[in-house]
């Protein structure tokens, strides 16, 4: 066993310096001066990130207020709060205060015939309550664990004792932030302004190339010149300098993701504040539902091969009653060839996108920028492992479309010519190996570590095996089940047993007052030894 131990005795990782290398003042090649081009959330999350990281660096923010950001992107995953508060160093009640943030204990799927639809929870991976146990009591995976039951019941993990106190599990089960775009971008520009990012208000018009992937300078619309030493995109769908300028390639994924338009809006907040995000299938695609305070926001994702706008747009009225500001967002999901080319890296929409079916944005661009963050060289005449990086996004978002496809090809609505579609034509292929082992013996998480391993280095998946299980699960995909091991009155017991402990579970709403009122509830949460946010190291959660 000893050959599989680290290498590196204790003593000598101590010795090691983690600090990244600072460039040599009389370098001239030496990356000091960083342009951040564009102020959504990519630009400024990057900027934050450069300037908590290596904080000598010089960082710019360049965007134009004549161009609004996409203004939509609101549901996330847990990782964003262990990169928001631990990674940039965000005060949690700071951001509890400013932004006001809701919480989200997973997605539920109203996805095809099933009448509770499909729980997402984000403990898939606990089985707390036992897959097995669901699914042979209910034919479904939605009793599987914890969290699973709190999203069923439409409660969170919050308790108040009968003398006035309040006791929180947030700290124990992993959860998301529901989050209303324009307050976030709001917040962290000023931020932003706060640790000393630059800011400049300016409309790129030309990019100025010296070799293939070498940018020399850019011009603004007012005639000024702005010069980088590295140049971050974030300039969204425009992809302007590693798209535009630079030229790089694009790979589509339209073989898998038939969706290209959203309309989006808000509708009134029922009572309960939903502690998901819902997903629901739509005639010709489907619509995403999202509580931030005050209002729920509501975006219908369709193919406009299939329906017009117009008709998208009656079909969510239909569907929410009044919708207030409809707007429509056209997209193509793909990625770029490469993310890092020369001194130009893209972030965020300017580098790839795909639908927000699993909320997977804002997941990717942290991912992705904190990849970035040790590759990135002191001075250009080091090597640069640009590939290394461009290597781990494209294999990442490649294994997010694979995964996205699943929603669409075992999806057993068919009632209409949308679904019909999806249902023939939707391309699997890469995730095709995964399948088979699953086919096999379900779930995958249940089966032994071997097959695990085979199965994740054939097909991988960027949301592990459980989320897989979760999705084929629900959907019925046809598979032989694993044998349990223990009777199923145990599984009943520890089903009673949640289910009491959910039964005593406070709303969304007398939750989230709590935790205005007590900010030791967020502090534990945030910093407290035995929370999964604090536990949520960087190692762990970029290679899960
Ligand atoms: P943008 O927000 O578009 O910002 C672009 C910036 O570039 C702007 O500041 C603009 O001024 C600047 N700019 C552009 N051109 C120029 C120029 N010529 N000169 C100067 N500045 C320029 N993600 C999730 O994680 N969860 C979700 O639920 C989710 N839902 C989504 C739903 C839809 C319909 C869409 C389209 C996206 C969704 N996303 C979601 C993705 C998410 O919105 C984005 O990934 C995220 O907001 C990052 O956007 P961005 O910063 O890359 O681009």
């Amino acid at each position: 066993a000893s050959m599989f131990r680290s290498r590196v005795p204790d003593r000598e990782r101590a010795a090691l310096s983690h600090e990244a290398p600072r460039p040599d003042p009389d370098d001239p090649h030496a990356v000091r001066r960083i342009g951040v081009i564009g102020g959504g959330t990519a630009g400024y999350l990057v900027a934050l990130a450069l300037r908590a990281k290596r904080p000598w660096l010089d960082v710019t923010l360049v965007e134009s207020s004549a161009i609004p950001v996409i203004g939509v992107g609101e549901a996330t995953t847990p990782p964003l709060l262990a990169f928001l508060h631990h990674y940039l160093g965000i005060d949690a009640l700071d951001f509890l205060k400013r932004v006001k943030p809701t919480w989200k204990l997973g997605i539920k799927f109203d996805w095809g015939p099933y009448p509770d639809g499909i729980m997402a929870p984000f403990d898939w991976g606990a089985n707390s309550i036992g897959v097995l146990g669901s699914m042979a009591t209910r034919n479904d995976p939605n009793a599987y664990t914890l969290q699973s039951l709190f999203m069923l019941h439409n409660r969170v993990p919050v308790f108040r004792t009968d003398d006035g106190e309040y006791v929180s599990l947030m700290d124990d089960l992993p959860f998301a932030y529901h989050l209303e775009n324009r307050a976030l971008v709001t917040f962290l520009s000023e931020i932003a302004v706060e640790r000393g990012i630059h800011h400049v208000d300016a409309q790129i018009s030309d990019v100025r190339l010296s070799g293939e992937d070498w940018i020399e300078s850019l011009r603004t619309t007012d005639g000024r010149s702005l010069d980088f030493d590295l140049y971050v995109d974030c300039t969204g769908f425009r992809s302007l300098l590693l798209g535009d300028a630079l030229k790089t390639g694009f790979t589509s994924y339209a073989d898998s993701l038939f969706t290209d338009t959203a309309v989006t809006g808000y509708t009134t907040q029922s009572e309960a504040i939903e502690p998901y995000t819902t997903a629901a299938t739509m005639d010709a695609g489907w619509c995403w539902s999202i509580p931030v305070p005050g209002e729920d926001h509501v975006g219908y994702v369709y193919s406009s091969a299939f329906i017009s706008g117009d008709q998208a747009a009656d079909e969510v009225i239909r569907q929410h009653g009044t919708v207030g500001d409809i707007r429509t967002v056209r997209f193509r999901v793909g990625r770029h060839e490469k993310t890092w080319r020369g001194n130009v890296i893209a972030l965020g929409n300017s580098y790839a996108f795909v639908e927000p079916l699993e909320s997977s944005s804002l997941l990717m661009l942290v991912f992705t920028i904190m990849s970035m963050m040790p590759l990135l060289p002191a001075s250009w005449k080091q090597p640069v492992p640009s590939e290394t990086l461009n290597r781990v996004t494209a294999n990442r978002w490649d294994g997010l479309r694979w995964f996205l496809a699943l929603h669409y090809r075992y999806n057993r609505r068919r009632d209409t010519p949308f679904w019909r579609e999806v249902w023939t034509s939707t391309d699997v292929s890469g995730i095709q190996p995964l399948l088979d082992v699953y086919a096999a013996g379900a779930p995958l998480h249940l089966r032994d570590p071997i097959t695990r391993r085979l199965a994740r280095a054939a097909a991988p998946t960027f949301y592990e095996l459980d989320g897989v299980d979760c999705l084929l699960l629900g959907q019925n995909y046809p598979a032989e089940l694993v044998a349990g091991t223990e009777p199923l009155e145990a599984w009943q017991a520890r089903k009673s047993a949640a289910d009491a402990l959910v039964a005593r579970a406070l709303t969304q709403r007398q939750a989230l007052a709590a935790f205005q009122a007590r900010p030791e509830l967020t502090q534990s949460l945030v910093h407290g030894p035995h929370s999964w946010v604090t536990g949520y190291g960087e190692e762990r959660w970029l290679w899960q």
